[in-house]
């Protein structure tokens, strides 16, 4: 096998091979599991993917680095509308990516970086971008091998830098569609290079269960793993997804059909606690399994299982429901908020509280559809969340005045933060036509804008601030006594700021700006003293929350929220 890399390493014209392998890579020092869907898109691979990671990693103390391939052309997913493909998430280092990075993130308990996400986009322009400087020495740039080749080489060149024991890869799309056959054959490849005993594959499937026949169905499965099969990839593993527990004979004719034996023919029908299923995965042996195939040993439990096990208790324990209301665009598409949802989520059970969502369509309340009185009956706290453009502003902006003026619970992430100095700056410092020049470019008072430095930075994808900036809190702020130390980093993605001019009457008339950038110019999170919880701050902390080391922010907001409920 050491001799096949070599010979694929050589990059010579008259070669049909064509790979760079990474300076130091040693083949066969890291694993690679691959994971494909088949049958329908959204079967929950990205969960089962991050939940069987977090398995390895929590009960053996693997280290696992995940990698996205996505079949789209974008460069990044910063430009897609969370309308359609749910939220943008942000790396540390400004990647803006697809929301299943998060959920790797959480489940993994890691923060990520670019090379965990590449889109169809990414290699294409690494592919021109080397044609142009002469890098493919006078040889047409073929699909086989250069594109193919460039795939793996992401891969390999993230197990080299990560360093880790396992390279988690989960193909994007469902198998059968052109969109992801590029990505296949790359994993194709890769197994024949690697050595089967390198690499495992992992078909997520869908047993159907027509309403109209009431029973299971296992066609469209079978011919979802042919489809792999068809373009020589043999999975070792099948996971079946379904409404129901799958039955013996279901699993039996999907083993016969794909060579895959029953025992790792594997059921899951019912995903609800995620933070549980990293268990499950363990209890129905799929670690196991993959140690057979990958021919690997299994490993002493992370120190971390214990704070997972106590999450779960916490989970199981009887709690409090609180109703917090989120006003934002999206209302009718959850998953445009998923990582706000999840630090709800997983930070509750900490304060023995459980959370039910209402949402807040804030338009209605500017077009006199619902009173903000209505709007906020029974809410134990409020998040307005990151958004952009003028929809739904102006009653975003009422709700933070009742708020305020009614001592209930405010948290205010971005746009909501920015909505909080508009509606203090309106209300309390008598500036009525304060704005923010993204809702109103010629307002009379624009208390948010555009930073000079940003203006000059050209193309929508370009002049936003991205990823993790530091911030330095004021001793003695409700803020510091959250996070309980003076800097802190949270990630952003925002173009609009502060405006700096405003900070002296704002401050003055007693908001407070508890945490700023360490060079004083930007405001990262306000607050205001003589309020139950009334902080907003320019970052998104959902971001960084992690299950096991919820976002203080957040924490203190619900504990905030139980008070008011109590
Ligand atoms: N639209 C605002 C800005 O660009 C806020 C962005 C956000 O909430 N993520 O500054």
């Amino acid at each position: 096998m050491q001799d096949l890399l070599k010979k694929v390493a050589k990059k010579t014209e008259g070669s049909e091979f064509y790979n760079y392998i990474p300076e130091g890579y040693t083949p066969g020092k890291t694993k690679y599991i691959i994971i494909t869907g088949s049958v329908i898109s959204g079967v929950g691979k990205g969960t089962f993917s991050s939940c069987l990671g977090s398995m390895l990693r929590l009960f053996n103390s693997y280290e696992i680095v995940p990698l996205k391939f996505e079949c789209y052309v974008n460069y990044d997913s910063g430009t897609l509308n969370p309308f359609r493909h749910g939220e943008v998430f942000v790396l540390d280092d400004g990647t803006e990516t697809d929301l299943d990075l998060g959920t790797y993130e959480r489940m993994l308990n890691k923060n990520l970086t670019k090379s965990s996400f590449v889109t169809m986009g990414k290699v294409f322009k690494t592919i021109i971008d080397k044609e142009r400087a002469g890098d493919y020495l006078g040889r047409d740039v073929e699909f086989i091998p250069h594109v193919t080749g460039e795939i793996k080489n992401f891969a390999r060149k993230l197990a080299l830098k990560s360093k880790s024991d396992i390279v988690l890869i989960e193909i994007g799309g469902t198998v059968g569609e052109i969109q992801n056959s590029i990505y296949l054959e790359a994993m194709r490849e890769l197994a024949y290079e690697e050595g089967r005993e390198n690499v495992c594959f992992i078909n997520v499937t869908y047993v159907l269960q027509p309403n109209s026949l009431g029973e299971q169905k296992s066609k469209a499965a079978q011919l979802g793993i042919k489809a792999l099969m068809s373009i020589g990839i043999q999975p070792d593993i099948i996971v079946c997804r379904s409404e129901n527990p799958i039955t013996d004979k279901i699993k039996e004719k999907i083993s016969i059909y794909s060579n895959v034996p029953v025992s790792r023919t594997i059921g899951f029908h019912d995903t609800r606690n995620i933070y549980k299923f990293p268990l499950t995965l363990k209890e129905k042996g799929i670690d196991c399994a993959i140690f057979d195939i990958l021919n690997l040993k299994p490993g002493q439990p992370h120190s971390d299982i214990k704070d997972w096990k106590n999450l779960l208790t916490k989970i199981d324990s009887p709690k409090k429901q609180l109703t917090i209301g989120i006003a934002g665009k999206y209302t009718n598409v959850h998953d445009s908020y998923m990582s706000i949802l999840k630090a709800l989520e997983h930070t509750a059970p900490y304060s023995n509280a459980s959370i039910n969502i209402k949402w807040i369509e804030t338009m209605d309340i500017e077009t006199g559809k619902t009173s903000v009185e209505e709007a906020m009956k029974d809410i134990d706290g409020m998040i307005v969340p990151g958004g952009f453009g003028k929809r739904g502003a102006e009653g975003k902006i009422a709700c933070i005045k009742y708020l305020r003026e009614n001592n209930i619970p405010y948290l205010g992430l971005c746009f909501g933060f920015q909505m909080a100095v508009i509606e203090y700056a309106r209300n309390v410092c008598n500036i009525q036509e304060a704005n923010s020049t993204e809702i109103e470019p010629d307002c009379k008072d624009p208390v948010i804008d555009i930073l000079p430095e940003q203006k000059e930075i050209e193309g929508l994808g370009g002049n936003m601030r991205l990823g993790s900036y530091p911030a330095i809190l004021t001793k003695g702020s409700k803020i510091f006594s959250l996070y309980n130390q003076e800097k802190i980093d949270e990630r952003h993605r925002h173009r609009y700021e502060v405006n700096n001019k405003y900070l002296e009457i704002l401050e003055k008339n007693g908001l407070i700006f508890s945490g700023k950038s360490p060079k004083g110019s930007l405001m990262e999170f306000l607050e205001l003293p003589n309020h139950k919880f009334f902080i907003g701050t320019q970052a998104h902390p959902c971001f960084k929350s992690k299950p096991t080391s919820p976002s203080p922010v957040f924490h203190g907001f619900i504990k905030a929220a139980l008070e008011h409920s109590n």
